[in-house]
């Protein structure tokens, strides 16, 4: 007996044996490493591709996790997506300020307006 839908749409249900055949089935094929393997694969390439698109945009951790979660899916919603808008930095300290203050909140430095 096979795992898959014809096998339940001739199944006995009136049949405990059959249906519990039919379950030892598909739990074992469903903890077959090498399908487990071949998922876990499948997921490190989808995301390594998804990881490449977010390359061009800075966004590669982003766009490896939509790979690796929704594999071409993902890699379409990163294509289009677009990159977040990058916080500015204090050109004294260089650490991150907001868009529009007039003065850095680490070191004070006038900023200018953007
Ligand atoms: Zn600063």
């Amino acid at each position: 007996m096979a795992c898959d839908f014809s096998a339940l749409a001739s199944i006995d249900s009136e049949d405990p044996e059959d249906v519990l055949r039919l379950l030892n089935e598909c739990t074992r094929v469903l903890t077959d490493p090498k399908l487990w393997m071949w998922a876990i694969a499948l997921t490190v390439i989808c995301g390594a591709v998804g990881a490449y698109i977010g390359r061009r945009r800075n966004t590669v951790v982003r766009d490896a996790i939509f790979g690796a979660a929704l594999g071409p899916i993902g890699w379409i919603i990163s294509w289009y997506l677009p990159a977040p808008k990058q916080q500015p930095a204090c050109p004294a300290c260089k650490r991150n300020v907001d868009v529009g203050d007039a003065h850095c909140r680490h070191c004070g430095a006038k900023l200018a307006r953007r």
